[in-house]
């Protein structure tokens, strides 16, 4: 079996820029991606420097392309699925779902996130009239009549007086959540209206908002919106290398990518199981490579 000096799980902007970095300084690599990236479900990507307005897909296709000037790294389309440490020879077991494995000494585990939405519904719009951040899709959003929805007095408050910055035609629905009087009162000092009745069915086109309609039986009229989804990371490799968490549930690191497992180093939102962006993602990766790369030439020097 060939052996790596680092396997790099997930093609994201971390994964794709810490794989630039370490083909650069001549490491035998290997990616794996599955096309699971959040943001596959949008048109755009905004805010990349050099790259404002781009396809999720071309962007990646950019990077990827980049990648062939190096021969020591590989793609592999497929989906790790396990991953066993080797102590006696201070080496990783990567299993995928080919039924394939691999060896290597260092990994980067640069996964993502996913995201959970209360309401099933909100699917069917996300990436095209609704969205989780106002610094990527604001712009494109403003002035427009949008809909806030998020059901805890900390999202409604974040999200809420944010997006007031792209548009000041805003309501507030809660899905059920009676929210405090203090943020009742910021509201109403701005007018912004809330709902705080359940949602029963969001209706549009083709993923454009039009309305939303609560149980009460109105149907309130929206074009577009933010949401507060929920994130997870999409599996358990951290957690099973034994990487230590903080107390949000953030892989704990030396900020520069090593976690507290050996051989085990972490980029993107999968560290903290939270939102960033490509280039908070892609800056991480590098970092990340970085030290992968020292250590690998302090352990041979
Ligand atoms: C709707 C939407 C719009 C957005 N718009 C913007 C924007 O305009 N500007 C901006 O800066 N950011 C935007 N983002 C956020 C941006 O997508 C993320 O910040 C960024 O992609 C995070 O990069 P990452 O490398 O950490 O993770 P990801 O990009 O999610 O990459 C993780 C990769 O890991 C792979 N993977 C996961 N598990 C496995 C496995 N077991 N085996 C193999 N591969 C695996 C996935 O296939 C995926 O490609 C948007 C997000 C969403 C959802």
């Amino acid at each position: 079996m060939n052996k790596y000096d680092c396997i790099v799980i997930g093609g994201g902007p971390a994964g794709l820029s810490g794989a630039l970095t370490l083909g650069r300084a001549r490491r035998k690599i290997v990616i794996f991606d599955n096309g699971t990236n959040r943001n596959r479900v949008t048109q755009e990507s905004h805010g990349f420097l050099t790259r404002d307005g781009i396809k999720p897909q071309e962007f990646k296709n950019f990077a990827l392309k980049g990648l062939e000037t190096y021969p020591s790294i590989s793609i592999f389309n497929e989906t790790v699925i396990e991953i066993n440490r080797d102590d006696q020879n201070d080496l990783f077991l990567v299993h995928t779902s080919n039924n394939k494995s691999y060896i290597t000494e260092k990994i980067l585990l640069s996964t993502g996130i996913q995201e959970e939405f209360s309401l099933s519904q909100i699917r069917q719009y996300y990436g095209k009239s609704l969205f989780s951040c106002p610094y990527c899709d604001g712009w494109e959003l403003r002035d427009k009549p949008l809909a806030i929805i998020a059901e805890n007095d900390e999202h409604i408050n974040h999200m809420t007086k944010l997006v007031f910055n792209w548009s000041k035609d805003l309501i507030v629905f809660t899905n059920g959540y009676q929210l405090s009087n203090k943020l009742r009162n910021d509201f109403e000092n701005k007018k912004i209206k809330v709902y705080t009745a359940v949602i029963k069915n969001l209706y549009g086109n083709h993923g454009n908002l039009e309305s939303i309609e609560l149980e009460t039986g109105e149907n309130i009229l929206r074009s577009a919106g933010f949401v507060v989804p929920n994130f997870y990371r999409p599996n358990k490799f951290a957690k099973q290398l034994k990487c230590q968490v903080d107390e949000n549930g953030g892989i704990i690191t030396d900020g520069a990518g090593r976690t507290t497992a050996n051989g085990i180093y972490i980029a993107g939102e999968t560290k903290k199981a939270g939102p960033s962006s490509l280039m908070i993602a892609a800056a991480d990766g590098n970092k990340a490579a970085f030290s992968i790369n020292m250590d690998i030439t302090l352990d041979r020097f």
